[in-house]
């Protein structure tokens, strides 16, 4: 017999995480007793989830060889530098954006982790004595010089005889799905799939032919709503206006304050808001991302002019005493600040000042998660507590809707229909179960594809 087939082993797959969630991305595969991971994520949300990343990991960090990186959100990312911590030493593949963001990113979320260790310290709440940080900011630098980066639609070799080539799959800046030859077996992995026909990011392209998928289903049970998102935020800008109010818009640093910056340039270019009314980015990391628009002009469709115009239409607040001086400013003007679901940030002193004045507009740009005071508000709360007090809540509470960076299931459909692919199996990961249960309905009933919906854990032959 050939000795290199008789070594053959056929490629297995175990869902480490974004199994029967959307978080904590991780995929590990194993292929001739090699392993690599295809995305190193944080679980987020819920308490319960979160402390899922204290659990011992798995399997022994320092035997991954390798980790291909489908896009630099936190839930894709952000274990990464707790898997170095642990004894991982493989390298880290990922786009060249990626790679930045990350840069941004990572330190950011050490960062948090400290100040989240301090708080506990002064608390006395932790198991820990003292608490200690997932992994700190030096942590997360030294992470960095792990990754290498690669084109898109370039093929590597991971390990022996395991290639990939990243996809461009619009979602953010970089993000790719995964595509994955393990001898003669095709795995794509879709990593966060973006939407169709986005005013910002391209259409995702279509994926090469596959045995195996992995496919997110975070909106697997929903169609976005049809609604313009520009024509919402024109409206609930100039009612606002007319009564001398102040515009506070909670947003993600990446991504969705990007595309609401986006937005309200245009509008202001073509007049639909006052050209005069001020408007400011107070984060400073939100900052540093919307300058990767400068230098990745061709993974979006921003034309440089637009960009130019979005830069010089913004006051950028760089310090926390500038940050602090808009309390004392007066309306009309428009404020982005993060958090996005009021959770933390530089947006909490200014929903102070500001969510008590019925003049004043808050307006929600994404998905507020339960316990978040961004759903207190949403849900109509008529005070919030900030900093140990309650702060009334008077102001007008707008929801923009179709703001999402994720394809709905039938842009997922869409998809699949221009890829023309026809897997063996297709699994269905980083839902809610009734938005995966869903997802795995229509892709039967409309691509007749096999779907399975893996618990945590699970490890499958991928023969
Ligand atoms: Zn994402």
């Amino acid at each position: 017999m050939d000795p290199v087939i008789s070594s053959y082993q056929a490629p297995r797959i175990r869902f480490l995480g974004a199994a029967g969630t959307v978080t904590g991305s991780k995929y590990l595969l194993t292929f001739n007793q090699r392993k690599i991971l295809i995305d190193c994520g944080l679980f987020q949300g819920l308490k319960e989830l979160r402390l899922k990343n204290w659990d011992r990991f798995p399997i022994d960090p320092k035997t991954i060889d390798a980790i291909l990186l489908t896009h630099a959100h936190i839930d894709h990312s952000g274990y990464i530098p707790r898997l170095i911590k642990e004894g991982f030493r493989g390298k880290i593949f990922c786009t060249q954006a990626t790679f930045d963001l990350c840069k941004i990113l990572l330190p950011d979320t050490g960062h948090l982790q400290q100040e989240e260790a301090d708080y506990l310290a002064r608390k006395k709440i932790s198991k820990h004595n003292p608490p200690l940080p997932l992994f700190t900011v030096e942590d997360a630098k030294e992470a960095l010089s792990y990754f290498e980066t690669k084109n898109f639609d370039e093929e590597f070799e991971v390990i022996p005889e395991l290639f990939s080539t990243f996809k461009y799959v619009g979602h953010i800046l970089g993000a790719a799905s995964c595509f994955v030859k393990a001898g003669p077996i095709r795995i794509a992995f879709s990593g966060d799939v973006g939407r169709w026909n986005d005013l910002i990011f391209r259409n995702p392209i279509p994926l090469p032919q596959v045995d195996y998928l992995v496919i997110e289903s975070t909106y697997g049970n929903k169609k976005h709503d049809t609604s313009e998102p520009m024509m919402d935020l024109e409206k609930i800008i100039n009612e606002t206006v007319k009564c001398r109010g102040v515009i506070l818009i909670p947003a993600f640093a990446v991504g969705r304050a990007q595309s609401l910056m986006y937005f309200l340039s245009q509008l202001k270019k073509t007049n639909r808001i006052p050209n005069s009314i001020p408007m400011y980015l107070n984060s400073p990391m939100a900052t540093d991302v919307t300058k990767k628009f400068f230098e990745f002009k061709t993974l979006h469709k921003i034309s440089e002019l637009e960009c130019q115009e979005l830069f010089s239409g913004f006051h950028f607040i760089k310090t926390m005493s500038e940050s602090i001086a808009l309390n004392e400013k007066k309306g009309p003007m428009i404020i982005i600040a993060a958090s996005g679901m009021l959770t933390g940030g530089r947006i909490l002193h200014l929903l102070k000042t500001f969510a008590p004045d019925p003049k004043n507009t808050i307006v929600l740009a994404g998905f507020q998660a339960e316990g978040t005071r961004g759903r207190q508000i949403q849900e109509g709360a008529k005070e919030v507590k900030i900093h140990g007090n309650f702060v009334p809540v008077r102001a007008q509470v707008r929801t923009l809707e179709n703001l999402s960076a994720h394809a709905d299931y039938s842009e997922i459909i869409e998809w699949l229909k221009a890829s023309n692919i026809h897997p063996k199996k297709v699994f269905i990961t980083h839902g809610e179960p009734e938005a995966s249960f869903a997802l795995k309905k229509h892709l039967e009933e409309e691509l007749s594809l096999n779907g399975f919906i893996p618990r945590q854990d699970q490890e499958f032959t991928l023969d």
